[in-house]
């Protein structure tokens, strides 16, 4: 499909390098990086963000299978974990040699029983404890089923096991993480005690990787948010690289007078004289009603242009009253990330939720110098 939009994500494969040299940083060198690339790798692009940087990491991750069948079709060769693989698509989770996250006895039953009818051998799958999260995992009471079930046949093998902290960014939930910590300790230790294999562990999200990389650092890392940019924390956000800017052209300028008002339920009306600046973007591209009535707002030439009434469903019409501008001017949507940050709070969510939110009709540019 042609896509001439105007309207362009821009991503910065460099900033990705040093956002993960970063990271890298602050574990140890032995400690493996799996790199999460899940919903469109954050909204960005998964396919190139993966083969840029398949050689510097030695995991990825994705939520789905259809993700993950993606970037195979890409040729990528690393592992590649399916953190919600469905009962449904096993075969075809195999078919594309990807690794299933198994949180249940029933998943583990059932994809034995589709590995054996294949006569695979040692096929890896990777299973999850819950901790604390209460979302996806194994309890304690699973575990001793888990290593019978297993050591009965060899069509599959544990290669490793791993947990979720429910709250690794907030320092004041700091006691629930570290029994969250304990716990995967005893219940990893607890399987491999009655295993032939020894499976690697992993429990640290981004923030985790900040906060918990003393006490949980475990074989291996799982790096999503921070890669793109944001440390859910002002100061790393500040210390990483900017990888996002959602970019527009102003479409049309309208000159509004006193009492006229401006888009749908003519929710503003001017009291003043001011000058609309519309600019093909709307909610349909990710851009959350909420940000209309002067929530959100966008940079035009350096300057701030504050979302004049409701946000339509393809564009939007921002106040450039003051600020020098002409049709065909450039527009950004999210100048960066300290900007996406802003916005997020504005609407009481995280950068993850704006970020994703970007739709797959905007196109998506590379940027690499
Ligand atoms: C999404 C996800 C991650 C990555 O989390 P970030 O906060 O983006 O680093 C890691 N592990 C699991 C299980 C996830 O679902």
């Amino acid at each position: 499909m042609e896509n001439n939009h105007v309207t362009v994500l821009e991503i910065d494969l460099n900033a990705i390098d040093y956002n993960l040299n970063y990271f890298k940083s602050k574990i140890k060198n032995s400690t493996k990086i799996l790199a999460v690339v899940k919903a469109f790798g954050y909204g960005s692009n998964p396919v190139e963000i993966a083969k840029h940087i398949e050689s510097k990491v030695h995991y990825f991750a994705v939520a789905y299978l259809d993700e993950g069948i993606a970037l195979r079709k890409a040729g990528i060769k690393l592992p590649i974990l399916v953190l919600h693989p469905l009962k449904l698509n096993f075969e075809k989770i195999i078919k594309y040699n990807l690794e299933p996250n198994i949180y249940s006895l029933d998943l583990l039953q059932s994809f034995i029983e589709i590995s054996k009818n294949l006569n695979l051998k040692n096929y890896p799958i990777h299973i999850k404890f819950n901790t604390g999260l209460n979302r996806l995992g194994f309890s304690k009471s699973d575990i001793s089923k888990i290593s019978t079930i297993v050591n009965k046949q060899d069509a599959i093998e544990i290669i490793s096991m791993f947990s979720h902290i429910a709250a690794s960014e907030d320092l004041e939930e700091r006691a629930f993480t570290l029994q969250q910590i304990d716990t995967f300790k005893m219940l990893s230790k607890a399987l491999i005690t009655n295993l032939k294999s020894t499976p690697f562990k992993h429990m640290l999200n981004t923030s985790g990787i900040i906060n918990y990389a003393n006490e949980a650092q475990f074989d291996m890392v799982r790096l999503g948010i921070g890669l793109y940019g944001f440390g859910n924390d002002k100061q790393i956000t500040t210390t990483l690289k900017n990888v996002l800017t959602l970019k527009s052209v102003i479409s049309q300028i309208h000159t509004i007078n006193k009492g006229e008002s401006v888009g749908y339920n003519r929710a503003y009306t001017a009291t003043t004289k001011i000058q609309t600046a519309t600019i093909p973007i709307g909610h349909a591209d990710g851009i959350s009603r909420q940000l209309g009535n002067g929530v959100g707002y966008v940079y035009i030439n350096n300057q701030k242009a504050s979302i004049v009434g409701n946000v339509c469903m393809d564009m939007i019409m921002v106040n450039v009253t003051g600020i020098n501008c002409c049709e065909g001017d450039e527009v950004l949507i999210y100048k960066n990330k300290e900007h996406i940050e802003d916005l997020s709070n504005r609407l009481n969510t995280i950068p993850y939720e704006l970020i994703t939110a970007i739709s797959q009709r905007i196109r998506r540019v590379l940027k690499e110098c």
